[in-house]
């Protein structure tokens, strides 16, 4: 669907359903109907379409990339960028998609499929995370990567943008099936990949231990090579501090966002969807700084205290594989309500799309700092906008951890090691920086972070660009 179809499902126009409560079951994230996948043809058409001059208010039903890409029009729309280079920065700049198949025990064969998206390399190699899990699709790469170029300009590091994944479900992998399917897929997208073309990292479902096959995989084509991915295990060139940079970030974010809007995170009340590396370290950060966790959740649905969860216990139950729902003595609530509860601060830290416009009318949170990448629909957006709750960008707020993955990468080109100290205190610089560029922006253009977040991100990158020249 286009831009121009979508326009006609406007919030702000259109009727209320007749029957919220149906309508729900069908909604995104609420049941039966499957998320719309676009073709091919009409993702790329977004990327086709340059911003109009006509404001274009947001609909639901946008594919990610759709999605990202209405956010770049909005703050492309300020910039006065000319049209043709509009679309050269929204175009992808390479699509990869192999087979991956997996032979069973018994002689059968299950056959997956591996994206890598290369957004944008203008300003550095492409950088991002490799996921896995049922729903990647080359439209929510196309959306990640392109996220990725953004994000690595916010925090002005010198990268592009890149994303992919493995259309598995790992919960029905062993291990050692976890790791052929990675080093098949790095046998078949080898040659696109490497320290100074494209780096991979961990995302949802994939951690330091599918780094290290990757590593081990690709050297066998091209010698050694630990700086062909970051978030690696220590032991084979990861850096000190990267598993928790991307919490660490979020918690430094949150407590600048915070302190702008008034909000004393010492007992600041504060939800977290998703407890796994993001939400997790996010939550004990923040815990650290005082605010009261109240309510957290995994895959499996949610816990909630009002008087603060302990998150070393939860921490130590899920490092033991457990979900967070075993907790003693906190009361089960399910992800859609944690949403909406009465706190301070909510960081959604799990997958795409939670917030939209089914439920944003129904948030209370002042301040939503987006832990996960694109958990915000543009709708929901707009409708957040609205009732004055500030969201803090995906591509501002969890940009700690492609941050200290540049750190990673550094190190391994240096062969030399920093302490966690230096990566913990450059992070928190690199992020400041970024959060004072991006609140200027907003106050200056009077406009939200997210659009403020585009706006700078896309003039760095547009100059790299225009100076390079194509
Ligand atoms: P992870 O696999 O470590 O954790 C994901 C968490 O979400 C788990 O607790 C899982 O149980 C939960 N979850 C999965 N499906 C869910 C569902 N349907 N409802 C509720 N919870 C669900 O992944 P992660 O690395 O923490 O990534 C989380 C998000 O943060 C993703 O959007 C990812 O792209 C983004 N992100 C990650 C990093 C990073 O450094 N790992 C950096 C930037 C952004």
């Amino acid at each position: 669907m286009s831009m121009e179809e979508t326009v006609k499902e406007s919030p702000g126009t259109e009727a209320e359903p007749a029957d919220e409560s149906t309508e729900r079951a069908t909604a995104p994230g609420h049941g039966d109907r499957p998320p719309r996948r676009a073709t091919e043809r009409e993702t790329l058409k977004t990327a086709e379409s340059p911003a109009s001059k006509d404001e274009m208010p947001p609909a639901d039903d946008m594919t990610p990339f759709e999605a990202v890409n209405y956010q770049f029009d909005c703050a492309a729309r300020r910039l006065d960028l000319p049209h043709n280079l509009q679309v050269a920065l929204k175009t992808p700049f390479r699509e990869v998609m192999v087979e991956v198949p997996l032979a069973n025990e018994d002689g059968s064969i299950r056959t997956f499929h591996g994206y890598r998206v290369q957004h944008n390399n203008a300003r550095g190699p492409m950088k991002g995370g490799l996921r896995y899990h049922p729903d990647v699709d080359l439209d929510e790469a196309r959306a990640l990567a392109s996220l990725m170029t953004w994000k690595t300009a916010v925090v002005d590091i010198p990268y592009g943008g890149g994303k992919g994944g493995i259309d598995v479900d790992p919960r029905e992998l062993t291990k050692t099936e976890k790791e052929r399917i990675t080093r098949t897929f790095v046998d078949r997208i080898h040659q696109f990949i490497g320290p100074n073309e494209d780096i991979p990292a961990p995302d949802v479902n994939t951690d330091a231990q599918v780094m290290a096959w990757i590593v081990d995989e690709y050297s066998k084509f091209e010698g050694f090579t630990p700086a062909v991915v970051t978030g690696k295990p220590l032991e084979v060139g990861g850096s000190p501090g990267r598993e928790s940079a991307t919490g660490r970030g979020v918690s430094a974010i949150t407590a600048r966002a915070a302190a702008d809007h008034g909000i004393d995170l010492d007992g600041a009340r504060v939800a977290v969807q998703g407890f796994g590396n993001v939400g997790s370290w996010s939550a004990r950060f923040l815990a650290d700084q005082g605010a009261r966790i109240v309510a957290v959740s995994d895959v499996d649905g949610g816990v909630f205290d009002g008087d603060g969860l302990d998150v070393d216990r939860l921490m130590e139950i899920t490092g033991a594989g457990d979900s967070v729902t075993t907790v003693e003595g906190a009361e089960p609530i399910s992800n859609d309500d944690l949403l909406t509860l009465d706190v301070d601060i909510l960081v959604p830290a799990a997958l795409g799309g939670v917030l939209h416009r089914w439920n944003a009318r129904n948030v209370r949170a002042r301040l939503v700092v987006e832990g996960a990448n694109a958990p915000t629909t543009p709708a929901a957006d707009a409708l957040l906008e609205e009732r004055g709750v500030t969201v803090v960008p995906d591509i501002l707020a969890n940009a700690g951890g492609v941050t200290v993955s540049y750190f990673e990468w550094v190190q391994n080109l240096q062969q030399f090691r920093w302490t966690e100290e230096k990566v913990d205190e450059e992070l928190v610089a690199i992020m400041s920086r970024a959060y004072d560029a991006v609140r200027d922006t907003a106050a200056e253009h009077r406009t939200s972070l997210r659009t403020a977040a585009f706006m700078v991100a896309i003039q760095r990158v547009a100059k790299a660009v225009q100076v390079r020249g194509v």
